[in-house]
């Protein structure tokens, strides 16, 4: 009755099985969730504020062909998105840049401190924190330790539990200090989010006659795999099988669970106009979150009466009811055990990992997007 079977109705399934539709296949996908989206899922709360139910997203690629396809089931709100660091009570614009060199150091040292900056790296580079705290210049090196003592060291503390040497350096790399004078915690050409949201670009994009959605179907009900082949409801299945899932859960984590971190989500709502008067203020010297999002101005409802914020609390994954596994803990240990699980994957030709959780990684949506593309186009072939 199906071509093909997706699991996962959130960014990753829904580009490949829109893609696979396009190309003539007859698609399924199972959604274990009651909405689709996956974590980008977005909706009004009681009071129809628009808030991100699993934490904010903020859409920014390069990519030409992935911004085109999206744009096929949305229109845009561009904005340069901004984040602010709460450090001791004050505001200083991040990923630290020339900007906060100003706000940090009298004009006569900062001027000093640019000078040699740019010297160093050039105009525009972007240096991970862990580059610059390895420079051998004291000058630099005390710039360095100001970021990670007043940026990096309590945030990723809080986030993940173990210091910045302990994590990946991918991690705290992806909000590089900036040698040049921009704000915007993202400097990719395209930058928003979908001007009805990302549930609605979503719904549009499964909307498709070739494509059956079954919202609240795990699919650990309905498949299960043989030595040799995998079965749907009971009979052998030949056609593609895309997987979005945790992998471990696949094969009820024989081998153990595959570690993440996971984040309890806080919300509040108050009826004043703003809350903090900006979108994101990450908290990184102090409190037990780590950052308080304030919705309205990420989605464009600045002008509404009341306001919604969110403040997210990092803590381990452990697997039980409810939680939510958000984030890959991305060392060798753990990409050992998710090879172990992939290499379980092997006897199945038909079967493909896709996505965050699928493939153990720390993906972007149009990271995402660009794979769902290419796997599609590779299964066309
Ligand atoms: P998911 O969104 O997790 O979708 C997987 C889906 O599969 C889920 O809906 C799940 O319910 C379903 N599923 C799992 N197992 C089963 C099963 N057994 N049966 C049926 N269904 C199943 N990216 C950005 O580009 N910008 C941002 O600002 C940004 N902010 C983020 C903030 C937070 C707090 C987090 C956690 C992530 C953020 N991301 C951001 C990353 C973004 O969320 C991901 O890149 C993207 O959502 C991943 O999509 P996915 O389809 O791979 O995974
Ligand atoms: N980070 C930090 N302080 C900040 C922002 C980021 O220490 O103010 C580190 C932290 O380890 C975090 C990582 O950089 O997990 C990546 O940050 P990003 O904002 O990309 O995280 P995400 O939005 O994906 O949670």
């Amino acid at each position: 009755m199906y071509d093909s079977i997706v699991i996962g109705a959130g960014a990753a399934g829904s580009v490949a099985a829109r893609r696979l539709a396009e190309d003539g296949k007859k698609v399924l996908i199972l959604e274990k969730r009651s909405h689709i989206g996956g974590n980008c899922y977005d909706r009004p709360d009681a009071f129809g504020i628009y808030i991100h139910e699993y934490g904010p997203h903020i859409f920014h690629t390069n990519e030409e062909d992935v911004f085109r396809f999206l744009s096929e089931f949305t229109e845009w709100n561009f904005f340069g998105h901004e984040v602010a660091a709460n450090v001791h009570g004050r505001l200083i614009p991040i990923p630290f840049n020339l900007n906060t060199l100003y706000e940090v150091y009298d004009k006569e040292k900062a001027e000093e401190l640019e000078e040699i900056l740019i010297r160093e790296y050039g105009e525009g580079s972007r240096v991970p924190i862990m580059k610059l705290k390895e420079n051998s210049s004291p000058k630099i090196r005390a710039i360095a330790d100001f970021v990670y003592e007043n940026i990096f060291l309590h945030y990723t503390m809080k986030q993940w539990g173990q210091t910045p040497e302990e994590i990946s350096a991918e991690v705290t790399g992806r909000v590089p200090v900036l040698i040049s004078h921009d704000n915007r915690y993202f400097q990719d050409k395209y930058q928003g989010m979908p001007k009805e949201g990302y549930t609605a670009m979503f719904q549009k994009m499964l909307d498709h006659p070739r494509l059956t959605l079954k919202l609240g179907e795990d699919c650990r009900k309905r498949l299960s795999f043989l030595p040799d082949k995998v079965l749907f409801d009971g009979a052998e299945f030949t056609g593609e099988i895309i997987y979005t899932g945790a992998l471990d859960e696949l094969f009820d984590c024989e081998y153990g669970r595959l570690p993440y971190r996971s984040l309890d989500f806080r919300f509040e709502h108050f009826n004043e106009k703003s809350f903090q008067g900006r979108s994101v203020v990450n908290y990184t010297v102090s409190e037990e979150f780590t950052r308080i999002t304030e919705f309205k101005y990420l989605t464009g409802q600045q002008d509404a009466e009341g306001t919604t914020i969110v403040k997210e609390y990092p803590f381990a994954y452990t697997g039980a009811e409810g939680e939510v596994p958000y984030y890959a803990i991305l060392n060798e240990e753990n990409q050992a055990l998710y090879q172990r699980y992939a290499e379980k994957t092997e006897p199945y030709k038909n079967v493909y990992l896709l996505g965050r959780l699928a493939e153990y990684k720390y993906y972007n949506i149009d990271a995402i997007v660009k794979k769902a593309l290419q796997l599609a186009d590779t299964i066309r072939r």
